[in-house]
């Protein structure tokens, strides 16, 4: 069992008022909050080692490159990758989908044919449309039903040996739903086709392991999971990550170079271009620790009783509607009260202190589908207790008499 309160007493941005109220942070979707460890961490990276990684031979140089390389290896053990050099530093889940998008515009032909789902963040939505305009290749889309879940059965009929990448996300940010992935997995490589899970809402509720899912990449942000923004990783297979090439040219990424050739340096390096947010690579490492100590068997529970609680609380208000009700769902709460704009309610909880995100939460075909401007997202990470839940019903109640 957690002590919450002694969780709370970690995050200092917690015992903060917001116009005038005690801080009620619903916005977990969007980034988490930061504990004292990793705001810490940081200033010490610049306070006691800070030089540019890889490159001088002085002390702190090998000091700061070692504590990267340090936190490259505890990101591989947190994923369990096979090896460190699988495992990439970028700067979010944007960054790491780019780059897969990118190499594979060397892959594919007219034709091909590309796998999204109807649940992706933009962010693993544009880059391949832009990839598929470059190329002649098929963007084809994976329909959800009335609870928001992906329909199995048309995603299998929509795979062939034209397939060559199926992109997907791990857990649904606009929504919370859990997607199958390893499931999901399993059936593309059947046709040949390479796997991209985005995990950006994933890894705050949960430690993936990319050999059990068998992913050939898994990209995620730091700044969801406790860590600083501006951080991230791209897992990829060894092999895929051969096969692909470099995403940008620059230092750090080059064997040799001569105006006649340059050769790419080992993985991970040939995707590194340029100098890093190294202070940023360290403290994700520090982030990670932090969780694993909270234990995500004990986030997990908490934010299980959350979401429950919010769920029967919520639905206690006449006409309003959740949206994304399957079985497994992550502690995200989509919904809308009939006739009220998600905004308006948005606006006025937030002068009570409590925030969460109103609009299309950078889905936009998830709200078309809905046939909705966008929704009231409430995300509820395990330093959140029943009791803010409860103020946010009362705000929510408020607001509707207000407004209707
Ligand atoms: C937040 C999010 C992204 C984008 O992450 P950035 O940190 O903005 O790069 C992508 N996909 C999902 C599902 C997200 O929740």
């Amino acid at each position: 069992m957690l002590d919450i309160q002694k969780i709370r007493a970690d995050f200092p941005i917690l015992s903060e008022k917001v116009n005038g109220k005690p801080l009620i942070y619903f916005d977990n979707g969007a980034t988490s909050q930061k504990p004292q460890v990793v705001i810490d961490a940081e200033a010490k990276y610049y306070q006691e080692i800070n030089a540019n990684i890889h490159r001088g031979v002085h002390t702190l140089s090998q000091l700061a490159t070692d504590a990267y390389e340090i936190s490259r290896v505890k990101l591989q053990h947190h994923i369990n990758a096979k090896f460190s050099h699988e495992v990439l530093f970028t700067s979010g889940t944007t960054h790491g989908i780019n780059l897969v998008s990118n190499g594979f515009a060397s892959i594919l032909k007219p034709g091909d044919e590309v796998l999204v789902s109807s649940l992706e963040h933009h962010s693993n939505i544009v880059p391949w449309q832009m990839l598929c305009e470059k190329t002649g290749a098929i963007l084809k889309v994976i329909p959800i039903n009335e609870d928001g879940e992906l329909i199995i059965s048309e995603y299998e009929s929509l795979l062939s040996e034209k397939t060559k990448i199926v992109t997907v996300n791990h857990i649904s940010n606009a929504l919370g739903v859990i997607n199958p992935v390893k499931e999901m997995i399993a059936k593309a490589h059947a046709v040949g086709a390479a796997v991209l899970i985005d995990g950006a809402q994933a890894v705050p509720h949960l430690k993936p392991d990319v050999q059990d899912l068998d992913c050939d990449f898994y990209a995620f942000s730091g700044h969801k999971m406790c860590g600083p923004t501006g951080t991230g990783i791209l897992y990829g297979k060894e092999e895929w990550l051969n096969k692909l090439p470099p995403y940008q040219g620059g230092g750090e990424m080059i064997k040799e170079v001569t105006f006649e050739k340059t050769t790419y340096a080992d993985l991970p390096h040939k995707f590194e271009a340029g100098t890093p947010n190294i202070a940023g690579g360290i403290v994700l490492g520090t982030a990670v620790d932090y969780l694993n100590e909270v234990g995500f068997g004990n986030i997990q529970l908490q934010e299980k009783k959350l979401l429950e609680h919010a769920t029967k609380r919520l639905l206690e208000i006449d006409g309003l509607r959740i949206y994304g009700n399957g079985k497994n769902k992550a502690s995200v709460i989509s919904f809308n009260i009939d006739g009220i704009h998600p905004y308006d309610i948005g606006s006025i909880i937030d002068k009570l202190g409590i925030a969460v995100r109103t609009g299309h939460h950078c889905a936009q075909p998830i709200m078309n589908f809905f046939c909705i401007p966008g929704t009231i997202r409430a995300s509820f990470s395990f330093y959140n207790t029943k009791e803010e839940i409860d103020e946010m019903v009362e705000a929510v109640k408020k607001a509707k008499t207000m407004l209707s």
